[in-house]
């Protein structure tokens, strides 16, 4: 029989899979540079140049492509309510430990600028694997709430939980090397009101913080249930108080948290949510009963930035596989980079980056920096602001990346498939979308000082710009008085002059005055100018020109 080739394989590109995610970055290094965290580029740089490697690109995807399994009895028919993983999410669970994403700002004698380049090495792994990224941020926001108050009989627990180390093992924390904690606020009746938890919570002797209760109830939603121990909402006499519920007992037996599934997701298949019920376990109370909701919010804040950050590095993975594609794909005789629509569109996305990088740096300076009343209000509009725009951006903005792969974009071969499924769920959970809007309408309306801070914040970049000028008026002008029904276009204003500002401050004037354009010109989709397409693309091609 005589071989026959149907055909050769040409004008397929080459996968993006040996790039330095930071270095290839301009926008971010900038920022990580500007707001404070200029000691760190260094070791950003070795992080960025080992994810960017086809072999962590790869753990990604086996933690993807293997999703977790649930055990609830062991071969014996004993329960075990525990979850088994592919080794892949092991593997990426260390390396974020090791590059401490879930402590770095706590540690003893944090430098100045801990949180940004924390936040940085957040948006560097989100673009590796994001599902890991889930039981780092519940570990992170609970670990200065548990630092304050852990209750006496764990006080062992505290030198794992401050590790730098990853331990998967079923044990009590006392023998770990270290820890994760999850939280449990969700229930069947109600998520954004979790004033409607029907758990319920009975003193085993005494009331009060630190005290034993027993839990009789449900979660709906109960995401790395192999933590160590979950912060949960139950009801007490007193009103709803937040618990520790630690997996292991004082005594080394198992805690009563049973687990009944793990849902079935879209996308975050890498990571666990499990369904579960405490049939009569033991929970200590942390600060007084009828606190819950304070001490929960406080750490409610950390991780919504964290979705922010997560659906940011998931845009900026989305947006290097694009143009990695565009430069080496033609059509119609020539690159894709240059059609004339392809490059208005790639470089229009790759511009929004440019605006939303320094928005969030900007926030991550200010979670540097609380100890100032100024800061503290920034924290406390822009946080949510942040989370309800850049997570419902990251949505249409991974289906546009997708499409520049045309249908390779759509296989699950692509990184793009698994990226857009992932998007939506930085949206939801955390507060979904109004919630968050609501919430920066609750700032606006009660936080001491946030007028002023929104003043100081526009009013010294005003008069660079007509676009922005104008957009600023028009906000004060609504702000007057705020409607709950303008909710989303008031935050999406807000975030979008905290972009604009940054970029004015600092940016080249040609790229802040093309994106204040882009985005705040009312009569929108104009056209970007050759020369700002030449300059953004630049910037953000790093990921071609660093391929090694
Ligand atoms: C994969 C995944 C993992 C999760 N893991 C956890 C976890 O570990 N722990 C945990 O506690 N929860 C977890 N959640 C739950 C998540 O936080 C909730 O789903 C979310 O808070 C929304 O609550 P809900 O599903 O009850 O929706 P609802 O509260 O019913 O809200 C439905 C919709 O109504 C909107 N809405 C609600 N109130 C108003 C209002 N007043 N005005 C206008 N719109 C409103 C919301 O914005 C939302 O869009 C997880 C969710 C997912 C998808």
């Amino acid at each position: 029989m005589t071989y026959r080739q149907t055909h050769t394989v040409f004008n397929q590109p080459i996968p993006l899979n040996n790039s330095n995610l930071f270095l290839s970055d301009g926008a971010l290094r900038d920022a990580v540079a500007r707001e404070g965290a200029g000691w760190d580029v260094e070791l950003l740089a070795s992080i960025g140049q080992q994810l960017g490697a086809a072999e962590s690109l790869e753990l990604g995807r086996l933690a993807n492509t293997h999703p977790p399994e649930l055990l609830r009895y062991d071969p014996g028919g004993r329960r075990l309510d525990d979850v088994r993983f592919h080794p892949a999410w092991h593997l990426l669970m260390q390396g974020l430990c090791a590059n401490r994403v879930h402590n770095l700002p706590w540690q003893e004698a944090a430098r100045k600028g801990a949180f940004v380049a924390r936040a940085a090495r957040f948006v560097l792994h989100a673009q590796v694997e994001a599902g890991t990224l889930c039981p780092i941020t519940m570990t992170f926001a609970a670990t200065p709430l548990l630092s304050a108050s852990m209750p006496a009989p764990f006080s062992a627990w505290l030198k794992p939980l401050h590790s730098d180390r990853y331990d998967a093992h079923l044990q009590p924390g006392e023998r770990k090397r270290g820890l994760l904690i999850g939280m449990g606020m969700t229930e069947k009746q109600g998520g954004s009101d979790v004033l409607s938890n029907t758990t319920h919570a009975m003193p085993l002797a005494q009331r009060g913080p630190g005290e034993p209760y027993r839990l009789v109830g449900h979660k709906w939603f109960f995401s790395v249930p192999q933590s160590d121990a979950h912060l949960i909402l139950a009801q007490t006499k007193g009103g709803i108080g937040c618990f520790f519920l630690p997996r292991f007992l004082p005594d080394g037996v198992r805690n009563a948290v049973r687990l009944e599934r793990l849902k079935d997701k879209p996308g975050n298949r890498a990571n666990a949510s499990a369904e579960a019920e405490f049939d009569g376990a033991i929970g200590w109370l942390i600060g007084e009963e009828g606190e819950g909701m304070r001490q929960i919010l406080k750490m409610g804040s950390m991780t919504r930035f964290d979705c922010a950050l997560g659906s940011h590095g998931l845009m900026r993975r989305a947006l290097s596989v694009a143009l990695y594609h565009v430069h080496q794909r033609q059509a119609f005789g020539k690159h894709l980079i240059d059609q004339p629509l392809m490059r208005q569109q790639i470089g229009r996305m790759a511009l929004w980056m440019e605006g939303q990088t320094a928005f969030l740096f900007r926030l991550a300076r200010a979670w540097d920096s609380r100890d100032s009343e100024h800061e503290r209000a920034y924290l406390r509009v822009f946080t949510p602001a942040a989370k309800f725009t850049v997570c419902r951006a990251g949505i249409d903005f991974a289906a546009e990346c997708m499409e520049a792969l045309g249908g390779n974009g759509y296989c699950e071969e692509s990184e793009l498939a698994r990226i857009y499924r992932e998007m939506p769920v930085n949206s939801i959970w955390e507060g979904a979308g109004n919630i968050m809007c609501l919430d920066v309408l609750r700032a606006l309306a009660k936080h001491p000082g946030i007028v002023d801070m929104l003043n100081a914040e526009f009013d010294e970049v005003r008069g660079q710009n007509r676009h922005f000028d104008r957009a600023w008026r028009q906000l004060q002008q609504r702000l007057r008085t705020p409607r709950e029904s303008q909710g989303r276009v008031i935050t999406r204003q807000l975030a979008q002059l905290a972009s604009a500002a940054q970029l004015l401050r600092y940016a080249s004037p040609p790229l802040a005055a093309e994106w204040c354009r882009m985005v705040l010109d009312p009569r929108g989709e104009a056209m970007l100018a050759e020369r700002t397409l030449d300059d953004v693309l630049l910037r953000a091609t790093g990921a071609v020109a660093v391929q090694t």
